[in-house]
Formats: C-alpha cells, structure tokens, sequence
C-alpha cells in the first residue's frame, strides 16, 4: 500500500492534516457555524427553475466574469452597507476560500509572507502554506481582540505582503475596530513603501454583527480588499458562493490566477435566486442575532465564560479539559467545536429548539464535571 509519505510531496505539505470538522451524525450540530434555517420553499423552487434554464445551455461556457452575479452582490453589498460598490470592484468564486486562495496566489506564493492573529481562521494559514506562502501567527490580547501595538509592531518585524484581519473573527466571535484595521493597513504600507501590502478583512459574518461593516475602508485604499461569502447569512453554504469588494486593480490582479469558467452556470443561477431572496434570509439573521445573544446571556447564567460575540457562533469554557467536555455534549446528542483555542469550546448558534437542548446539555455537563 502506497503512504502518502512516499509520493513525491512537496515538502512543505509532509505531516499536514486536511482542514475539516468531524461530520459526525449526531440529533444536534453545531459544530461548523452554519445557518440552521433550511432554504425556503419558494426559493427551492426559483432556484430549480433557474436551475433549469442554466441547464438547456450547459453545451456552452458559463459567463466566464459572472458579470450579472457580481452585478447583483455589487447591488447587495450597496443596499446592506449604504456604500456604493459596483460590478468592477466586486469578484466571486466557490466560496470565500477560493477567493482567499486567488487572493494568495496573486499577492503571496513563494518568497513572500502573511500574518494573521490567532486564534483566527485556520484556513487563513492553510491557505498560505498551499500557496507557498509563508505564514506568521500574530498575537492576540486575552479578550481575544487585535492587540493594536502589537499587531502594528509584528507587521514592521516581519513586513509580510498580506495581512488577514478577520472580523467578526472566528473562532473567538470578536469583531475588530475601525481604528485597528486602519492602522494595520497604514503599517503594512509603511513596512513595504515601494508597493504596499495588501490587507485582507475577511467578512463572513459581517450580517450577524453589532456593528456596521467595515466595507467603507476601501475608499481610497487600493491594497485593502474586503471578503464576504453567502455560506453564512445567506444559509447557502453547500452553494459555494464567496466574493470581494477592493479596487477595480485587485479584481484584474485575481483574473491572472482564476481558473477560467471557475465559477460553474448552475453556481451562478443559484447565487441569482438566493440573492433575490436577500430581504428574506436577512430577516432569518436576525432571528439568529437574538439566538445569539441569549446564548451569549443563558451561558454566563450558567457559569460560563462566555467571549463577547458579533457572529452566529459563541465561544465559551473556561474548561479544564475542553476535550472531555466536548465528548460530554457529545453524549448528549449536540456537536460542538474544539478549535484548540486553550479551555474554550464553540457552539455554532442553531435554531432554538437547537439552542434548548445545547443549554439544557451544557447544564447537565457542569455538575457531571463539578
Ligand atoms: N472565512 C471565515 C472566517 C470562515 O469562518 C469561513 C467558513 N468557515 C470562510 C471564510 C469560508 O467560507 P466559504 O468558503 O464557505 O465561503
């Protein structure tokens, strides 16, 4: 039997692991921060007629630019944000981590570096490492915020070529200041004067936060490229759909590198639909937004430590042995996410018959352990 340590591996990929959350069949997942809401039935069917329009001209090439598809997440990001966006500045692909990927080829790759500050999305350095991109991991305060000094003084030591912000971050659900993401960008300029640094806000779950999005700060900052993905608020994640706002001249860096006709017909007809159902899926974020922060409340009733969250996910221990409590939840029927991150789990938010029994399994598991 041939060991994948025997194949002619690049080195650098020897003695990884394939990113992935156990999918395990369990009465309760909330493991891998998904919308929990099903598509609606009216959009099942838009979405199998669109489909079947797509589907009496698959002899051909899809749009090869999606230029209708960005058209219309141009019109969504405008209508959300009240900042105008359009066509040119905006470009899709299956999901936000192929854009990351693009993104990475274009500006990282061999001989260049990024940072991230963890723990963050792990695919931010995954990612990296797959592109021959070495990776730096930033620091973090023990709120689980950007510590700005910190951060601005990582980015002067090690003048890396990408900087990946993520906000709301995952895992910890923490969203980052304005101020903070100008001043990495303002150092990661400063660092690299010939051409800048490009500096990557990754928002796939800017509809589940607080605060405003910080798609506004392209303005005028061709090197700041803002990420989004319909896998989150839009509850589509098995659709593949991610895309980004920036400069016009990143949009034309990230063609070099894009596969031509990535982005498959019945990709596009399916984002179409889902994007005309926007007001409807937004109106289940909101539902999510309450869940979430009675998750955030019921938690700390219970004596957890429960980290501030502006996502559609909570991060919660404090846990000796975080395994062991995680195998617990387990038997009582609800997955969870041990993302490594010391003496913390995350629960992804669920629907509330979900979140009932998620509590009630915490509640249970606090005297088992105490
Ligand atoms: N960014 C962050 C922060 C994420 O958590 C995820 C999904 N877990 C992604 C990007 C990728 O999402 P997708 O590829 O489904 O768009």
């Amino acid at each position: 039997m041939t060991r994948i340590d025997d194949l002619p591996l690049r080195d650098e990929l020897r003695g990884m692991s394939p990113y992935g959350a156990p999918q395990l069949d369990v009465p309760v997942r909330l493991n891998t921060n998904e919308n929990p809401f099903p598509v609606p039935e009216a959009l099942v069917r838009l979405i199998a007629d669109r489909v079947s329009d797509a589907a009496r001209t698959l002899n051909r090439y899809p749009d090869r630019d999606a230029v209708v598809l960005r058209t219309q997440l141009a019109g969504y990001l405008t209508r959300t944000t009240g900042y105008q966006v359009g066509p040119h500045q905006v470009w899709a692909a299956n999901g936000s981590n192929e854009i990351i990927q693009q993104l990475l080829q274009a500006f990282g790759g061999p001989g260049r570096t990024a940072i991230g500050f963890d723990p963050s999305y792990s695919m931010h350095s995954l990612i990296s490492r797959g592109t021959g991109t070495g990776w730096i991991s930033g620091p973090r305060n023990e709120h689980f915020g950007i510590d700005r000094e910190a951060a601005v003084a990582a980015i002067h030591e090690h003048r890396p070529e990408v900087v990946f912000v993520c906000s709301p971050n995952n895992p910890t659900g923490t969203a980052v200041e304005a101020e903070t993401v100008l001043a990495l960008y303002e150092a990661a300029q400063a660092a690299r004067p010939e051409r800048g640094a490009l500096v990557v806000v990754d928002e796939a779950y800017a509809e589940f936060s607080h605060r405003p999005s910080l798609l506004p700060l392209i303005e005028g900052r061709p090197t700041l490229v803002l990420t989004r993905t319909m896998s989150k608020a839009f509850g589509a994640a098995g659709l593949r759909l991610g895309y980004l706002a920036a400069d016009p001249a990143v949009v034309e860096a990230v063609l070099l590198v894009r596969l031509p006709y990535h982005l498959s017909a019945v990709t596009q007809a399916t984002a179409h639909a889902a994007l005309e159902f926007a007001d409807t899926l937004l109106g289940y974020v909101d539902e999510l937004k309450a869940e979430r922060d009675r998750l955030v409340t019921e938690l700390r009733e219970i004596g957890c430590e429960v980290t501030e969250s502006d996502a559609n996910f909570v991060q919660f221990g404090r846990f000796e042995d975080p395994k062991d409590v995680w195998r617990r939840l387990l038997d009582h029927g609800v997955l969870v996410r041990d993302n490594g991150v010391p003496g913390r789990l995350r629960v992804s938010c669920g629907t509330r018959e979900e979140n009932d029994t998620f509590l009630d399994a915490v509640r249970a598991v606090m005297k088992e352990i105490s």
